[in-house]
């Protein structure tokens, strides 16, 4: 009996001190155990869905109700690429960068969100359309940059429209 006393006692010890690892939703940004999260098919990186259990099935059902309506769902979309141009311009160079294999895996999701934020502040505060910039390119003709905040700033988009792919080394 004492025995087993002492393995409930050193049981719960263990798990005061190793509870349930945690993770941060995507979506509404609450930190739940990873059990609150769906896994992954095998094959997608990254075992534990981005987004919280409830934020996975709202967003299925969000999904769901565009499907069965259509055209609603293409003004619900217009509305919402209007509204969020900075959101559009993140999403963009993320999958721009993506696709160049150009984002490791330290790389700051919500600092590089940031800087499309700022972006666009200051294109409303100033009246001048400012754009992101890599300051390296991601494809330069002599080193290629990488989709990191430390490599990003906020320019005029003259600036960045002007430069390409030039980089001086
Ligand atoms: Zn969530």
């Amino acid at each position: 009996m004492d025995d087993l006393e002492s393995l409930f006692e050193q049981v719960n010890g263990y798990l005061k001190d190793n509870p349930e690892p945690v993770r941060r939703c995507s979506r509404c940004k609450d930190v739940k155990p990873e059990s609150c999260f769906y896994k992954r098919s095998p094959g997608c990186r990254g075992k534990l869905s981005a987004r919280c259990k409830s934020c996975d099935i709202e967003c299925n059902n969000a999904r769901r109700w565009m499907e069965r309506h259509p055209r609603a769902a293409v003004l619900y979309s217009r509305n919402y690429q209007k509204a969020n141009p900075e959101k559009i311009a993140a999403a963009v160079a993320a999958r721009k960068a993506e696709s160049l294999k150009r984002t490791p895996v330290w790389a700051d999701k919500e600092a590089i969100k940031e800087f499309y934020e700022a972006a666009r502040r200051r294109s409303k505060e100033t009246g001048v359309p400012h754009e992101v910039d890599h300051v390296i390119p991601l494809q330069g003709d002599l080193v290629s940059g990488l989709h990191v905040q430390n490599n990003l700033r906020v320019v005029p988009a003259v600036v960045n429209q002007h430069k390409h792919n030039f980089f001086n080394v």
